[in-house]
């Protein structure tokens, strides 16, 4: 049992963040908790900020998206980010 980090944990805040079934996070359409697995419309938890980034893989840092947002998000930042952590990437919703 080498492989296979917290799935329990993972799980449950998986359950917790599906509950009361909210819209994406990333794109703030409704998500449609029915479709199969691999679905592009899929549900899937979202890190806010990525781990590689240094997010924590707590609830606090997770929040429902479509499996198709999130390999978006995911794409973008791994091509941006490079060997520089640039601040404007974590600028995505103007807070001010
Ligand atoms: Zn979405």
């Amino acid at each position: 049992m080498s492989s296979g980090r917290n799935t329990a944990t993972r799980d449950r805040h998986r359950r917790y963040v599906a509950r009361g079934k909210p819209p994406c996070g990333l794109c703030g359409s409704e998500i449609d908790y029915t479709l199969p697995h691999l679905d592009p419309g899929e549900f899937v938890v979202d890190h806010i900020t990525p781990l590689a980034l240094g997010g924590e893989d707590t609830l606090d840092n997770k929040q429902a998206a479509h499996r198709r947002c999130n390999e978006i998000k995911g794409a973008r930042a791994t091509e941006d980010v490079g060997p520089i952590q640039a601040p404007r990437l974590f600028v995505t919703a103007r807070r001010w």
